[in-house]
């Protein structure tokens, strides 16, 4: 197993370290953790300046399906890059946009038939909020503005998808930003007691959500939802049951659905999207992340024909008027068009039921350990906590297991006690036994 050494790579990361402020990061940490300057990608594997290989197995954040410099997205894009690199969408469009929608709503089989673009997660999380209300401001319920968000659950950054987020690390500083939101409970399948279900759980996380719809429905605008699981949230996984009893407690109060899929969307959870596992269809639907491979950002947010109805009309404040400048840029819609394609004719979500398969057996070993608990996987997700009583500090066992697992060549980042792997659809099988014996001697140093 290659180490990774710093000693060649001063200067870049010296340089970086002066002026680039790095995103989740308390930047002082870095007079201790080594910053890893990366020079080149190929496949699963990120590679420093000497060579050095890490395997991506988180996916460079969640974003990579199929692998660094993957042959058919870069000719996509370079064939794009001939063509048009951007324009403004607005009273204009192009061939990528015009495809690429019409293929996501095709994957909807039409039920979320109209997409609006951003570039970031956060973005589009903010538009499906901000469409929520005006559609209902148009149809004369300007009251319906209060959001309701699930515990645990994480939308994005900025300060609207904050306000819905229920992670105390991003939320601590900026309370007195954010509006006030209705949190209801999660169906997290960890909070199982003796004899308990998952569907058990999600019937209780449903019943507490009908009494909050009970009392404040007329004033709110739509519940947002992780679809599945709820990643930043240290990968809490729940049944589907929940999503359907949702949605039809949706249907009865008159109130939107809005699942974030930028996650858990573009295969990771099994389905192309997470929702397809429990039959039904939100109101919105977001997706960022893996729609672009993990190439160039894009966001977008999809919705039904009665919402884009009722903002169609003569007047302009009647419209939705929201943009960014990079909204549905050509050459990050080439990079999606190149994923669906991939998604397509290599068969992808049917060769992940084998992958996933792969995965559970590589982290067997997980499943029988006694430091650990709530062994789970949904898909390409596999996750696990290590047992708080087995931590001696657990404050700084993130990082030391990142560091630990950095000597074994694998890119691993630990949410709080939880380790998991969401790696690209491209893992063979030998890499992925690597990956499982890796972890495994990386817990072992940092638990010794
Ligand atoms: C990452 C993420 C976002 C935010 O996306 P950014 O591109 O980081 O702004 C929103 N929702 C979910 C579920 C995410 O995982």
């Amino acid at each position: 197993m290659k180490v990774i050494s710093d000693s060649n790579q001063i200067p870049l990361v010296e340089r970086s370290l002066k002026t680039v402020w790095h995103p989740c990061t308390q930047m002082k940490h870095h007079e201790s953790l080594p910053l890893i300057a990366i020079t080149k990608g190929k496949g699963p594997w990120l590679f420093d300046e000497k060579g050095n290989a890490l395997l991506d197995c988180i996916s460079s954040w969640w974003t990579n399906l199929f692998g660094h410099s993957n042959p058919r997205i870069n000719q996509a894009i370079n064939n794009q890059l001939e063509k048009i690199e951007h324009v403004m969408l607005a009273g204009f469009t192009h061939p990528p946009v015009v495809e690429l929608s019409e293929r996501l709503a095709a994957l909807t089989k039409g039920h979320l038939g109209h997409v609006f673009y951003a570039s970031d997660g956060a973005s589009a999380v903010e538009i499906a909020l901000k469409m929520s209300h005006h559609f209902w401001r148009l149809n004369n319920k300007p009251e319906k503005k209060k959001f309701v968000c699930l515990e645990n659950g994480y939308h994005g950054e900025t300060l609207g998808a904050l306000a819905v987020t229920d992670v105390a690390i991003f939320r601590e500083a900026y309370g007195s930003l954010l509006q006030d939101v209705l949190t209801a409970p999660s169906p997290d399948a960890r909070k199982a007691q003796a004899g308990e279900s998952p569907e058990d759980i999600a019937k209780r996380a449903a019943d507490a959500l009908e009494k909050i719809f009970e009392a404040e429905h007329q004033n709110i605008a739509a519940i947002i939802i992780e679809p599945l699981v709820q990643c930043a949230g240290q990968m809490a996984m729940y049944s589907p049951e929940y999503l359907r009893l949702v949605r039809s407690l949706c249907d009865r109060f008159d109130i939107h659905l809005i699942a974030d899929e930028i996650a858990v969307g573009c295969g990771r959870t099994g389905k192309f999207f997470s929702c397809e596992h429990a039959g039904i269809w939100p109101d919105f639907l977001t997706l960022s992340k893996g729609i672009s491979g993990g190439y160039l950002p894009l966001s977008l947010s999809m919705t039904t024909d009665k919402i884009y109805r009722a903002f169609y009309g003569d007047k302009t404040q009647q419209g939705f008027l929201h943009s960014h400048s990079y909204t549905g840029n050509p050459l990050a819609c080439a990079a999606a068009l190149a994923c669906l394609d991939i998604f397509e004719s290599e068969t992808v979500l049917e060769k992940n039921i084998e992958r996933s398969k792969n995965l559970a057996t590589e982290f067997a070993w997980a499943k029988a350990d006694s430091r650990i608990e709530h062994w789970r996987q949904q898909g390409m997700i596999l996750a696990f906590d290590i047992k708080l009583k087995s931590l001696e500090r657990p404050n700084t066992f993130p990082r030391e297991m990142f560091s630990a697992n950095l000597r074994e060549g694998m890119l691993i980042r630990p949410i709080g006690n939880t380790i998991y792997v969401m790696p690209p659809y491209i893992l063979s099988a030998d890499e992925t036994a690597q990956m499982g014996a890796s972890v495994k001697r990386a817990l072992d140093q940092v638990l010794a």
